[in-house]
C-alpha cells in the first residue's frame, strides 16, 4: 500500500476511480469537475442525472466513460465559510464517504484532486493534513486498497501537501505508509 502526491491532470490518471471534487448537483461546474466532465464525454453527465444530485460530505460512484479510470467517486466538499461552520468535520466525512465506496467497490488504486481548495476557498494549508490523514487511515484499513494518489494541479500546492506528509511523519503518532 502506498501514497503518492504528484503534479499533474487527473483526467489523465490511470486508477480504478478517480474523485471528483463535484458540486451537489452532479451536474458539472467549474474546477477540476468541468475537466472531468469534458474528459468523460456526455455520457458522464447522462449517468449523473439518474442519481439526482449529492449532499455536501456524501460520495456517490459512476462509470469514467472516456477517461483512463474506470470510476469516477462524485464528492461535495464543503464551502469555506470562515472555519466556524463545521467545513473541517465535512472535509473529513468526504473522505470517509469516497473510502467508503472504494471498500464496496473493492478498489485497489484511487486517485484525488485536492478536494473544496479551488473555488470553494477551503485553506489548502488545512485541507492538506487532513486529507492524507483520512488516506493515511483509509491504507491501513482496506486491505484491497494498494496505491492512492494526490494529483495536485500547481506545483504550490504539490509543495504544499509535501510539507504537510513531513509534517504528519514526524508528529508523534505519525506512520510512515
Ligand atoms: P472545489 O470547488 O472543491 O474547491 P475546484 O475544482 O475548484 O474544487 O478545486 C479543487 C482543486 O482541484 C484545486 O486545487 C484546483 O486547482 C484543482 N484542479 C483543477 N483542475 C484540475 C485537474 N484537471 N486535475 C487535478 N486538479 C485540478
Amino acid at each position: 500500500m502506498s501514497l503518492e502526491l504528484i503534479r499533474g491532470d487527473i483526467t489523465r490518471v490511470d486508477a480504478d476511480a478517480i474523485v471528483n471534487a463535484a458540486n451537489s448537483s452532479l451536474l458539472g461546474g467549474g474546477g477540476v469537475d468541468g475537466a472531468i466532465h469534458r474528459a468523460a464525454g456526455p455520457e458522464l453527465v447522462a449517468e449523473c442525472r439518474l442519481l439526482h444530485g449529492c449532499p455536501t460530505g456524501q460520495a456517490k460512484v459512476t462509470r469514467g466513460y472516456r477517461l483512463p479510470a474506470r470510476h469516477v467517486i462524485h464528492t461535495v466538499g464543503p464551502v469555506w465559510r470562515g472555519g466556524t461552520h463545521g467545513e473541517e468535520a465535512t472535509l473529513a466525512r468526504c473522505y470517509k464517504s469516497v473510502f467508503a465506496r472504494v471498500s464496496e467497490l473493492g478498489l485497489r488504486s484511487v486517485a484525488f484532486p485536492s478536494i473544496s481548495t479551488g473555488i470553494y476557498g477551503f485553506p489548502i494549508e488545512k485541507a492538506s493534513p487532513l486529507a492524507l490523514r483520512e488516506i493515511q487511515a483509509a491504507l491501513a484499513r482496506l486491505s484491497h486498497l494498494e496505491k492512492v494518489t494526490v494529483v495536485l494541479f500547481s506545483e504550490a500546492d504539490l509543495e504544499t501537501y509535501q510539507r504537510a506528509l513531513e509534517g504528519l511523519q514526524g508528529a508523534p503518532g505519525g506512520e510512515n505508509v
